[in-house]
């Protein structure tokens, strides 16, 4: 039987305009289509309950007070909710799963203090990084840590989504430690003020990473940075990963100057991002932001440390697009085919090399055009991302990628590493490999959450049945001949 609830529409969408403008409640199918799917795009024959589970309402907020009211009628009605900013974490986390209603938190994009003196911000969730970086310039400051998503992804899906990596991250620390508090919103619509001390309900801990399933995050307090005077950058190419991954790790690990944004990518990540690429297989790219003296001080750090590792300084004109393209560069890979398959994984800084060959043990026989992009988090940790361009009208060969990205998430666990972005498709990954933690997480939801409305099949329960992905991939190698 369908889990779609079968919403009373008339009841539930007067009441709910009695509270929000009418043009801000939606049933316009339009509108309910775009919030089916993200920013991966991929086909029907995916993800079937996209098409199976679609919203019934796209519901946009404007402020706190009627983001509680909304979340109180929903469970008064018992409607499912999706919580849902730029939707560009992908893998279905801000996709519904058992209709009702979505709710769009990008109405919510009030500043609503910069405080220079304590050199924080307080703003709306909703409210993109670009706009906040926009509004923080004026006062000479900028955000701590922030993803390369920026230009659409707003403040509040970086926070659930954990906000490991990114620009800043190196630097100034994951989205945790940046945080001040948050004014949280839980699924009977209390509202309720967090800081890392709070011994409610939900701590601080709960929150990030939680995918939404305890609720929303409506405001954030959080701690800003002085715009530094200068900004320089550093790239070199690199023939092979064990240079450029050795390179890498000392200019992620010289405390006297950490770069701002550290990446690693390989020949044809750079290829497919850019409209020209450099030389050599492999390309570390380093984003300084000082005063001019630390700045020019750890440019020549990493000119020297280049140079002795047979480094190729890639020229400046590259360097600045990259920067200024960054929001861009992972989807404009999406360009070079129909079907876009990728995967991240976060993994350890003493295990890139081990991870790197597995993947090369992976794909080595494989016919698919593949990529790989490293991105640096805080001290310790990566996001590594893997992308595999294949043909719409060949789903063999799609589900053949996917059988060989799932073999690297189990090995990646396997070795006490992880994903990077769990969202709906991969929780069955986080529930095999850390159930006490779902466990947990599952205890507190049933308490907050007890009809289970509010971001399903995120963390504690999984969509897909283990059995028959495990099914499918084997079907899929045997197909598609993966090694
Ligand atoms: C080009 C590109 C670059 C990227 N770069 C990075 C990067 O540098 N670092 C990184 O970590 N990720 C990166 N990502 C992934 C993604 O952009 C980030 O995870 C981003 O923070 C998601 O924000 P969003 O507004 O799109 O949230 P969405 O994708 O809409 O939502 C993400 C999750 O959070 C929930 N959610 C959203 N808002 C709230 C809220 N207010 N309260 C409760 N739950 C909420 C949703 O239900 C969903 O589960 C990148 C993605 C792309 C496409």
């Amino acid at each position: 039987m369908s889990e779609t609830k079968n919403i009373e529409k008339g009841n539930f969408t007067e009441e709910v305009k009695e509270f929000i403008p009418p043009s801000h409640v939606s049933t316009d199918p339009y509108d309910i289509e775009a919030t089916t799917g993200d920013l991966s795009l991929l086909p029907k024959y995916h993800y079937k309950f996209k098409e199976e589970f679609k919203a019934t309402h796209v519901i946009r907020p404007g402020n706190t007070e009627e983001l509680s009211k909304l979340m109180k009628k929903c469970r008064e009605h018992s409607i499912p909710v999706t919580i849902r900013a730029a939707g560009s974490s992908c893998y279905s986390a801000s996709t519904p799963t058992k209709g009702g209603v979505v709710i769009d938190m990008r109405r919510m994009d009030k500043i609503h203090n910069i405080d220079p003196a304590n050199m924080t911000i307080k703003c709306d969730a909703g409210i993109s990084w670009l706009r906040l970086i926009e509004a923080l310039l004026e006062y000479g400051l900028g955000p701590k840590s922030y993803p390369t998503s920026y230009k659409s992804s707003c403040v509040g899906g970086f926070v659930v989504t954990s906000g490991k990596a990114g620009v800043g991250v190196l630097r100034n620390g994951i989205m945790k430690d940046v945080i001040r508090s948050v004014v949280f919103v839980k699924p009977d619509g209390t509202v309720e003020t967090i800081t890392k001390d709070s011994q409610g309900d939900l701590s601080f801990d709960d929150i990030i990473g939680s995918f939404g399933i305890f609720g929303a995050v409506a405001e954030v307090e959080m701690e800003v940075t002085s715009l530094n005077e200068s900004m320089a950058y550093g790239g070199y190419g690199f023939n092979t990963f064990k240079t450029a991954i050795e390179f890498f790790r000392i200019l992620k690990n010289n405390d006297t100057s950490k770069p701002f944004f550290l990446s690693l990518s390989d020949k044809s990540f750079e290829k497919y991002a850019h409209w020209t690429y450099p030389a050599r297989a492999y390309f570390v790219f380093a984003v300084y932001s000082d005063t001019p003296s630390v700045t020019s001080q750890s440019v020549s750090f990493a000119k020297d440390t280049a140079s002795k590792l047979d480094g190729l300084a890639v020229e400046e004109w590259y360097l600045k697009e990259k920067w200024r393209d960054i929001a861009d560069t992972e989807v404009n890979v999406s360009r070079w085919c129909q079907n876009l398959v990728f995967q991240e994984y976060l993994v350890s800084d003493n295990r890139v090399e081990d991870f790197y060959n597995f993947y090369l043990e992976k794909t080595s026989k494989q016919r698919y055009r593949n990529a790989m992009y490293v991105m640096s988090g805080a001290k310790g940790e990566n996001r590594i991302k893997l992308f595999g361009l294949s043909d719409i009208a060949n789903s063999r060969e799609f589900f053949g990628i996917k059988a060989v990205f799932n073999d690297i998430t189990n090995y990646n666990y396997k070795n006490k590493d992880s994903l990077y972005t769990l969202g709906v498709v991969n929780t069955q990954y986080f529930l095999k490999y850390n159930p006490e933690r779902a466990d947990y997480l599952r205890k507190l939801k049933n308490k907050l959450d007890p009809e289970d409305l509010v971001n399903s099949y995120r963390l504690v329960k999984a969509k897909m049945r283990p059995w028959r992905l495990g099914l499918l991939f084997w079907i899929a190698k045997l197909l598609y001949k993966t090694a």
